[in-house]
């Protein structure tokens, strides 16, 4: 049947500026995509063409993008989306803003919407409830391998958890998901951390101790890993993993591990650089 929706996007495929050349240097740069097969591979590249075509980036003095840094970022930003069908998931914001490095000093900014932006403290990320996001370009470079460590997933995880209102760890769950489910893992799995961390501070916890800072920070930080290090986060909590593959429809840990069994490189544990702090 006819559609006028896959007319319209055929169109913007076609004339978009993004080739499969700037694929490939997408997929050089993004080890975490490794492990998709051909039809994720191709449907990533239209889903992320798409969403530069409807969002805007703004890149602050300092920042220089080029059509494969874009597209990069896209990227990033669609792997969480590859498998939730149809839904316009990142409707609840039209701009992401990239500042040249964490943003330590006071700063401002005019977004397309006329509304000021102030800063105040070190963040290199930050997701506003019906507002743009805010990422630290650095911190987007750093993102895209398998360390647990991914900014533009983090970030855009808090918009998925505002599409139902404040963000509170509870993104929109689908149908054969159990709210119930999905509150006991969450749940233990954080009560666990910040218990291990009121009684020792400096404790060493299995995932980035940020997200025992509230149920917003622990959705953004396990999603972060469900993505970029499954093998740690299913290993420190299981039904965390299993609740994000339900939401997710996706299983990176199968990824990986085929990966792994492929290409010995990949078993070497990875140790994410963690020196920036993510809103
Ligand atoms: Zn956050």
């Amino acid at each position: 049947m006819w559609s006028f929706r896959a007319w319209r996007q055929a169109r913007i495929l076609a004339r978009a500026p993004y080739t499969q050349h700037h694929w490939a240097q997408v997929r050089e740069r993004l080890t975490i995509l490794d492990g998709l097969n051909a039809d994720e591979d191709q449907r990533l590249f239209q889903c992320a063409v798409l969403f530069l075509h409807h969002k805007h980036l703004t890149a602050l003095p300092g920042v220089h993008l080029d059509d494969s840094d874009r597209l990069t970022l896209a990227a990033l930003a669609e792997l969480p989306l590859l498998h939730l069908a149809d839904l316009n998931w990142y409707q609840g914001f039209h701009e992401l803003v990239l500042y040249p490095d964490d943003f330590v000093s006071p700063q401002r900014h005019r977004d397309a919407s006329g509304v000021e932006h102030e800063w105040d403290g070190e963040h290199s990320g930050e997701a506003w409830l019906q507002g743009p996001v805010i990422l630290a370009w650095p911190g987007v470079q750093a993102s895209g391998g398998w360390d647990g460590y991914n900014l533009v997933i983090h970030e855009l995880a808090h918009k998925l958890d505002m599409l139902n209102g404040d963000a509170n760890g509870l993104p929109p769950l689908h149908r054969n998901m159990r709210i119930e489910d999905w509150a006991s893992a969450m749940q233990s799995a954080y009560e666990q951390m910040n218990n291990l961390l009121d009684a020792d501070p400096e404790a060493q916890t299995a995932l980035d101790p940020y997200a025992a800072e509230n149920p917003a920070e622990f959705f953004a930080v396990t999603s972060e890993y469900f993505f970029s290090a499954p093998d740690l986060l299913n290993e420190a909590f299981p039904a965390v993993y299993s609740q994000l593959a339900a939401f997710y429809r996706q299983d990176p840990l199968s990824r990986l591990r085929t990966l792994q069994a492929e290409h010995p490189a990949y078993q070497e544990p990875l140790n994410a650089e963690q020196s920036t702090t993510k809103g």
